[in-house]
């Protein structure tokens, strides 16, 4: 059924029973290109991540890629902007890649992200934030190397929402005032009401995930970050169920909770949102990890990322129970789209980490330093080569194209 060809000579990866993958030496990853600049910088990260694979493992792996159709190129092709086949095979092929979707403006319908993430229940969304020797707009950014954990399945995003004024909005108020004695001032007639659940189950999954790559990743310190004294039934219970986490048999004598972290150690220390969004922009070296909720993780990695020059240059991953799909942090960038000058760096640092996921390391590292080679002789697409002309730099401007293989180059 349907139109994808599946390579032949490819294979599946395993999910495995314990929920961890197994890669063959051929895996089948497919990919979704993506709406405005995808079309531009999902080539660009294929030709560098095989080159990478190419160079560590001289044919003995390689990736098959599969295109998977959504936005709006499925809509074109199909009439849908998601369809049900894309879903199944990324469920079939457990990791993949994508670059941004689009979600038209008063068309009504879910964001494509969002199906995407509940479909696959993608729990844990992870943003590890490093400097690669882009234009940053503060001194020594190579203080930051920190990896912000948003957990993704809780919190406001749930969208359980009561308009001001609406009539459901005031069976809700009436609720809270006249049987749970809530006061009339803290719920005022005119007010709106959005939801906050927050539950242990999916705190705790995601707790887990973050520690166990703090673990793997030889990571110091990890900070739970909340406002649990405000909020203290979500936030505050979330910050809780962390440490109750890290209380468990598989972390025992692995994470601490006071004192100094040795070989092997993670400390988990707690701080306050806005303690820690201080703190990332004054001490940014203090912390490698930060396991925070939906909302604060929404916050904490656009600062993070802002520090070493912008969501243009920092990967993403969305994980769940093995399954993960990696994406770029921006948007469709329409304003630019088809010109050939889109910054592939978000995408390209994604599929670095997704090789890093299937446990190709080697094939990571010769991109991180590709990246920091081509970038050290300031060469870039206008954005990176406009960033350095601010510091009084000078720097060769590059297409997408261009900027890919001068990568692929150094690799
Ligand atoms: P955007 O990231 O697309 O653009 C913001 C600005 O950054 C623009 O000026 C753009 O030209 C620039 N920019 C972004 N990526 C760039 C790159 N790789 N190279 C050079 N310049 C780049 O954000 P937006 O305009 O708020 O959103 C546009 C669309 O993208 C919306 O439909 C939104 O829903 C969608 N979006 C999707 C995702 C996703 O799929 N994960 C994320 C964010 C936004």
């Amino acid at each position: 059924e349907g139109s994808l060809k599946v390579p032949q000579e490819g294979k599946f990866i395993k999910l495995k029973e314990d929920k961890s993958i197994e890669v063959p030496n051929f895996p089948i990853i497919p990919f979704i290109e993506g709406d405005g600049i995808g079309a531009e910088i999902m080539p660009a990260m294929i030709h560098i991540v095989n080159t990478a694979v190419e160079k560590a493992y001289g044919g003995s792996r390689n990736i098959f890629w599969v295109e998977l159709l959504a936005g709006d190129k499925a809509e074109e092709k199909t009439g849908k902007r998601m369809p049900e086949e894309t879903i199944e095979f990324l469920k079939e092929a457990v990791v993949g890649i994508k670059g941004p979707l689009g979600t038209p403006v008063g068309k009504g319908g879910k964001s494509l992200n969002a199906i995407l993430r509940q479909s696959m229940d993608f729990y844990s969304a992870i943003r590890p934030v490093y400097w690669l020797g882009q234009p940053a707009p503060i001194p020594n950014p190579e203080r930051v190397n920190v990896a912000v954990f948003r957990e993704n399945s809780d919190d406001v995003y749930m969208s359980i929402e009561y308009m001001p004024k609406e009539e459901r909005t005031q069976k809700v108020r009436k609720f809270f005032i006249e049987e749970m004695g809530v006061s009339e001032y803290a719920l005022p007639e005119d007010c709106g009401i959005t939801v906050k659940p927050m539950s242990e189950f999916k705190t705790k999954r995601h707790v887990r995930k973050a520690l166990r790559w703090a673990l793997q990743n030889n990571k110091k310190v990890v900070a739970v970050v909340g406002k649990g004294n405000i909020m203290k039934a979500t936030e505050g219970a979330f910050m809780n169920w962390a440490f109750e986490v890290a209380k468990e048999p598989e972390f025992e004598g692995k994470v601490i909770t006071e004192g100094e972290p040795k070989d092997g150690q993670v400390l988990m220390v707690k701080v306050i949102t806005d303690q820690m969004l201080m703190q990332l922009v004054l001490k940014p070296e203090a912390y490698h990890v930060i396991i925070t909720q939906n909302l604060n993780g929404d916050y904490i990695s656009d600062l993070a990322s802002a520090l070493v020059g912008g969501p243009g240059f920092v990967p993403s991953g969305n994980i769940g129970d093995g399954y993960a799909l990696f994406e770029s942090t921006h948007g469709t960038a329409y304003d630019i789209a088809g010109k050939g000058i889109a910054n592939p760096l978000s995408l390209t640092l994604s599929g670095a980490m997704m090789l890093e996921y299937l446990g190709w390391k080697e094939a990571s590292e010769l991109i991180y330093s590709a990246v920091k080679r081509t970038i050290a002789e300031r060469l870039g697409t206008p954005d990176i080569a406009n960033g350095f002309r601010k510091q009084g730099l000078e720097a060769k401007e590059l297409t997408t194209l261009e900027f890919a293989k001068a990568i692929a180059d150094r690799i």
